[in-house]
């Protein structure tokens, strides 16, 4: 169960697809050279293979135990982090002014796909302060952000999300928990249930950031305002005070992701717990959202980093397991099972989807980088539409595929991946959580379609469109058969993609039910779609470098055969979803409740 980082797949997406070169160009990230993001990828790269990777057995193994209301993590665990904290890595992409070294988010998440390939378990706790850190950059006050995000950014302390109750999920809007002023400061009540992190032994503190209702605000998401409520106060000087009055009561017993503590969380048994309010009241679900998308993006990336994993997992073994001739020689002899045609399909489809997702979430990642850094902030503003709109995308195309891609891992290895020392099985289990948590995989084809396509009438997916057509035409003039497959594949796809679009577009003010119910397969047709036109992208940058001699030609030519076996393998089967999606609506309310 070993990881290594697929560096040249990894530079290759962030150069030729993302487009690196014009990211480092942005004024603030001139620092973000080549060599400097060699050297982090590097080291980055050995701290997941050597130092992450080996933990993630025993965390699945051990998991988080609470005792006498002390999370403890899995073995090595505490020891790692600090050597996380040591060597900088939470600070990557952050505000130098608090301690950040103020890189591109596009460094940030490929990093992170190490961290949450390597151990997922342990990689939570990194994307859930990385949330928090940012909801309190974007809206705390100075003397919230100076208090508390050098000790974030630093690692030294960690940051959680505190949404979910009993009674509220996926609907915010039923939350009870209670906040009530009190001087300069709330006091809160009331129980968070499954808070990632929300107690644990690797950092000195941890800093809550807490959904709760004050007591005159009106019902419903108006009525809700966002908390930092931290385990240990913070003196005048800095120091840590007293104890606030906060607990994990529980720890939940999971399908997968064991070593990370996941926490029915207690505030106010005492009277309540000291919160201070961020920004102004009533807008708390408001600033939670620019954590959300953080953590989306992030959660998307799992999505990739397991599926990442359970390819490289696979394709080990199926080069060593021996099992039946080979169907293209005479040969009687037994031969490893990499040389039959289904396993190679069932790696192919892993590697060309593994590819298509690192293109779109790197992408994406340089998207919120261009929003945040382009000296034009009308083209900023329509960079950020772009981002807005990819992010469900991202989180619920990413770790549906991840689902299915640790699934096939596992089959890849016959009998031996449903038993659990192979570790495949692990991977399959760990995987399962992403399409539930920040907001279950339903709910972003709802965002997906009822906000994002709905508040523009589609024209930001729409531009999306006209820039597939604009690599079809390109690949026009581009030699070769594989091009020329790829190049009708991709006009397909730009086709279905616009149709869907303005299908959606005219439905959700026409029929909001049928065009809710096609909501999945609508994001599941973009997601295949949009992974097809940056393969696209990433075959005629391959086949150029080619041409020039610059670069290996094994791996530039398996791109170029990867992006085909997408286009012409994955994309129809997607692009079949254009039926389903706009049919749903009429069957799906057909039965009757007790018919069910
Ligand atoms: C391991 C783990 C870690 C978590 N970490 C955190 C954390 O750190 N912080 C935190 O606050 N929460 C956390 N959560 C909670 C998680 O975000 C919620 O479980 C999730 O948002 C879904 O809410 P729910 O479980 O109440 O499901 P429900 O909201 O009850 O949903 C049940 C089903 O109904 C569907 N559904 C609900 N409403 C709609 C609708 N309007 N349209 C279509 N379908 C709908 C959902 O898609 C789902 O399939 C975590 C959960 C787990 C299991």
């Amino acid at each position: 169960m070993t990881y290594t980082a697929p560096l040249a797949d990894m530079r290759f997406a962030l150069r030729e697809v993302a487009g690196l070169q014009q990211i480092s160009a942005l004024p603030g990230y001139e620092h973000a050279t080549d060599d400097t993001v060699d050297a982090v990828l590097e080291e980055a790269a050995k701290l997941a293979g050597n130092g992450l990777a080996p933990l993630n057995r025993d965390g699945d193994k051990v998991g988080a135990k609470l005792e006498n209301g002390v999370v403890r993590t899995a073995p090595g665990f505490a020891g790692i982090y600090k050597e996380f904290v040591e060597g900088g890595w939470n600070s990557l992409p952050f505000d130098p002014e608090f301690g950040g070294q103020g890189m591109p988010w596009l460094l940030a998440a490929t990093v992170q796909e190490m961290w949450q390939a390597a151990n997922m378990g342990f990689g939570l706790v990194l994307l859930l302060n990385q949330g928090a850190i940012d909801a309190i950059h974007h809206h705390g006050s100075a003397d919230q952000k100076s208090t508390f995000l050098p000790r974030m950014i630093s690692g030294e302390w960690t940051g959680t999300m505190n949404l979910t109750e009993p009674q509220a999920g996926s609907d915010l809007a039923q939350l009870k928990s209670r906040a009530v002023k009190n001087g300069d400061h709330y006091l809160v009540t009331g129980q968070k249930i499954f808070i990632t992190y929300g107690e644990h032994d690797m950092a000195e503190n941890i800093v809550h950031l807490v959904l709760a209702r004050t007591p005159d605000a009106p019902a419903g998401v108006r009525g809700i305002s966002l908390f930092i409520v931290p385990k240990f106060l913070v003196g005048a000087d800095g120091k840590l005070a007293a104890r606030n009055d906060l607990r994990c009561v529980s720890l939940e017993h999971k399908l997968g992701i064991h070593a990370s503590p996941t926490c029915v969380m207690s505030f106010g048994d005492d009277g309540g717990a000291v919160g201070y309010l961020v920004g102004e009241e009533g807008r708390g679900l408001s600033y939670m959202f620019t954590m959300m998308n953080n953590a989306r993006l992030s959660v998307g990336i799992q999505g990739l980093a397991i599926a990442e994993r359970a390819y490289q997992q696979a394709a080990a073994f199926a080069k060593q397991r021996v099992q039946s001739k080979d169907d293209g020689s005479d040969k009687a002899q037994p031969v490893s099972i990499v040389h039959h045609a289904d396993v190679r399909r069932m790696l192919m489809t892993m590697r060309a989807q593994i590819e298509a997702m690192r293109a779109l979430g790197y992408y994406t990642a340089a998207g919120i980088d261009g929003a945040l850094k382009h000296p034009d902030r009308g083209a900023a503003k329509k960079i950020q539409d772009r981002v807005d709109l990819l992010i469900p995308i991202v989180k619920a195309w990413f770790t549906d595929l991840g689902n299915e891609i640790a699934s096939t891992g596992v089959q890849i290895h016959g009998g031996m991946g449903f038993i659990e020392e192979t570790g495949a099985a692990q991977h399959l289990r760990d995987a399962r959580i992403l399409p539930i948590y920040e907001g279950t995989n339903g709910i972003q084809a709802r965002d997906l379609v009822g906000r994002k396509v709905a508040k523009d009438g589609g024209e930001t997916m729409l531009a999306l469109v006209a820039e597939m057509r604009s690599t079809a035409e390109e690949l026009k003039a581009a030699p070769g058969d594989d091009l020329a497959a790829i190049r009708t594949a991709l006009e397909a796809a730009a086709d279905a993609l616009e149709d869907a679009t303005k299908w959606v577009a005219q439905s959700v003010k026409a029929d909001l039910v049928a065009a809710l119910a096609g909501s999945v397969p609508f994001l599941r047709l973009a997601g295949t779609a949009l992974g097809g036109w940056l393969l696209a992208r990433s075959a005629l940058a391959a086949q150029a470098k080619l041409a020039g001699r610059d670069g290996d030609p094994d791996f530039l030519e398996a791109k170029v055969v990867t992006a085909r076996f997408y286009a012409e393998v994955i994309l129809p089967p997607a692009l079949a979803q254009l039926g389903p999606l706009k049919a749903a609506g009429r069957t799906v309310f057909a039965l009757s409740e007790a018919q069910l």
